[in-house]
């Protein structure tokens, strides 16, 4: 509260404020001045007046004197001169007496110096006493002439002596009326002297204080304009450094504290851009890749790009989510060493949040981060999940004084999301895929995947043999036995196929309970024996399973007949029927001459042609694959 008078005088309204009060005092004292000019020229001028009326007076009491004197002169000629009355004689000289008398007694009222007031008064006795000899002796020169030429010498004596006493007066008056006037002068020159100075002063203080505060209002605005334009043009850095509490000090403020919002401002859109551009390098870099290993090798590159010193690992969870393994580690630093060992131990998954720990040793950190070789930790830890499914976690961990900066936490955390799309859609596609090119019930390759394998491997120089089986009176077995019987069955012969087969070998479900395989750089007699050795593992594999006993026919026919993929599975096909045909529970090798025929006939060439998801039997009858063994039974 105290402060307030202070703070007021200090600002810019305040200033503003004194220099009108400046102004003010200036202008009031100015009027004075001028006011006290006009009140001396007043008074002098009414002294001046005063002086003249007075000079006026006495000059008058002079005339009036000679008339008295020419009034007595002229009674001593009435009756001499013709034309004289008596009558007119008295009033005349009782008139101008009077007149006289009014004269002096005007002239003692006013206030003159006391030297004048003096003489004055001594001219009123004077005056009065010859005033009244002279209306006597006029009494006297109309009665008798002669008693009154006797006094005239007398009168004449008492005229002087007055004339003397009025002269002194009016040479009194005169002087005093030239002193006045200059002294009038001398006064109005000193007051239009002290006007010009006040003026000349007032004028001079009144600048030099507009002056000063001017420059001094002018010189901070100028540095908060500049400072303004430099912020404008990009110099984001500079502050106007403004002090004082008063308003230009406030608009300072105002420049610097925006100043600082436009960098922070800046700052955040360029951390914006840095984290965008790291996401999208990320998910071009993850775009190009279409399994899990490839994936993990771009999640080591980018642990390398957040942090160039910081221990990082992935740690990734199979299929069935049953344990955490390391996919990849910090291609630098090297991996921190996790220990948790499910994807549900660890607690980011759990939370389904990025989790930090300042200290491995806290209280409420990780139980995991406990006890590292390397010693306490600071630790972030991203879950890595797809679509709501935990895949893995991301874990790095760094040195107590140097934890990962908030932008670092973003880009790990970019990084678990992405890792964790991908590896999503890796594994979805993958299961997509096999689902599409396997058989269900057996898990083998179904027939479009075996034939595609078996067109590309007749592109290739090598020889192979083609093997059509078909389950005999499988009928049977599953009116039967039942249907779930059959399927056993079914997948009892497909685990006979697989473990008889080389990893190089083909294999697939054809249809129904038909099977084809192929025997890679083999021919037909090879397979022929190796067929003999699958019938007597069949029977075996049967009574290991307890299962319902079965056998199975096959057809043979080898790349040296054909490298027509179509043509060889018909030849395979007619050998499988021979085989049936002959008892069943045997394989028999197409021959040479079976296909010649079927060249000759155009109806045969015409059934020869490929026809995806359509056996024919061996005289060009078109039928469903999974009858076409049967119709030949
Ligand atoms: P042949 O010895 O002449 O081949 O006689 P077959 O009985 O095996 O031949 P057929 O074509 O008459 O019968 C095939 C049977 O296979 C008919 C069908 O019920 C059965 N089958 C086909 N696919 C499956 C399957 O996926 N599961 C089961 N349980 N049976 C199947
Ligand atoms: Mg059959
Ligand atoms: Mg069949």
């Amino acid at each position: 509260m105290n402060d307030l008078p202070r703070r007021l005088l200090l600002s810019l309204r305040g200033k503003l404020m004194l220099l009108n009060g400046l102004v003010v005092a200036a202008l009031i004292a100015l009027s004075w001045q001028a006011w006290g000019a006009l009140q001396v020229q007043q008074w002098a001028q009414s002294r001046h007046v005063e002086l003249a009326e007075a000079l006026h007076l006495s000059k008058q009491a002079s005339v009036l004197h000679d008339a008295l004197r020419a009034d007595v002169l002229s009674s001593l000629l009435v009756g001499q001169v013709p034309g004289l009355d008596a009558f007119d004689a008295r009033q005349r000289v009782r008139i101008d007496s009077q007149a006289y008398h009014e004269s002096i007694a005007a002239l003692a009222a006013i206030n003159l110096p006391s030297e004048i007031g003096t003489l004055i008064k001594r001219a009123a006795v004077i005056t009065q006493a010859y005033a009244g000899m002279a209306q006597e002796l006029v009494q006297v020169a109309l009665s008798n002439r002669a008693e009154a030429m006797a006094s005239v010498a007398a009168f004449e004596q008492q005229f002087k002596q007055t004339n003397d006493v009025l002269d002194s007066l009016g040479n009194a008056m005169g002087e005093l009326l030239r002193q006045d006037r200059r002294l009038s002068t001398q006064e109005a020159e000193a007051s239009r002297a002290g006007l010009l100075w006040m003026c000349a002063l007032t004028i001079a203080a009144t600048s030099l204080f507009v002056m000063t505060i001017t420059l001094a209002i002018r010189k901070r605005l100028r540095r908060l304009g500049d400072v303004a334009q430099a912020i404008a043009d990009g110099d984001l850095n500079l502050r106007t450094g403004a002090q004082g509490g008063d308003e230009l000090g406030d608009l300072g403020r105002a420049i610097d504290k925006m100043a600082s919002g436009l960098n922070q401002m800046i700052d955040s859109m360029r951390e914006d851009a840095v984290r965008a551009s790291f996401g999208k390098h990320l998910a071009d870099a993850l775009d190009m890749t279409d399994r899990e290993e490839q994936v993990a090798r771009v999640a080591a590159r980018a642990m390398r790009e957040i942090a160039a010193e910081v221990p990082m690992e992935l740690l990734v969870a199979d299929s069935s989510q049953a344990s955490l393994s390391r996919a990849c580690e910090h291609p630098a630093s090297g991996a921190p060493g996790c220990s948790v060992g499910s994807p549900y131990d660890c607690v980011a998954v759990r939370r389904g949040n990025v989790v930090s720990f300042d200290h491995s040793e806290a209280l409420n950190a990780c139980t995991h981060l406990r006890d590292r070789p390397c010693g306490p930790v600071a630790a972030v830890c991203v879950p890595v999940t797809f679509m709501g499914r935990a895949i893995g976690v991301l874990h790095a961990a760094s040195a107590i004084d140097a934890p990962l900066q908030a932008e670092q936490m973003q880009q790990l955390g970019t990084l678990g999301t992405q890792i964790g799309m991908r590896i999503g859609t890796v594994r979805a596609f993958a299961k997509s895929q096999v689902e599409a090119s396997t058989d269900g019930l057996t898990g083998l390759s179904n027939r479009r995947t075996l034939e595609q394998q078996m067109r590309l491997l007749a592109t290739s120089d090598r020889e192979f043999a083609v093997v059509m089986c078909d389950l005999d009176h499988f009928k049977m077995l599953n009116d039967g036995q039942g249907h779930a019987a059959g399927d056993a069955a079914l997948r009892v012969f497909s685990d006979v196929l697989r473990s008889s087969l080389r990893e190089s070998d083909l294999v697939g479900r054809w249809g129904g309970e038909e099977f084809t395989f192929v025997l890679v750089n083999s021919h037909a007699r090879a397979a022929h024996e190796m067929i003999d050795r699958l019938r007597a593992r069949l029977a075996q594999a049967l009574k290991v399973a307890k299962s319902a006993p079965f056998t199975s026919s096959f057809g043979i026919a080898d790349s040296s007949l054909s490298r027509q993929v179509d043509q060889l599975v018909r030849l395979a096909d007619v050998a499988l029927y021979q085989a049936k045909a002959q008892g069943r529970d045997r394989a028999c090798i197409a021959d040479g001459t079976v296909l010649q025929e079927m060249l000759d006939m155009p109806q045969a060439e015409e059934a020869l042609t490929p026809t995806v998801g359509v056996s024919h039997d061996p005289i060009g009858r078109a039928a469903a694959p999974q009858d076409s063994v049967a119709n030949r039974a």
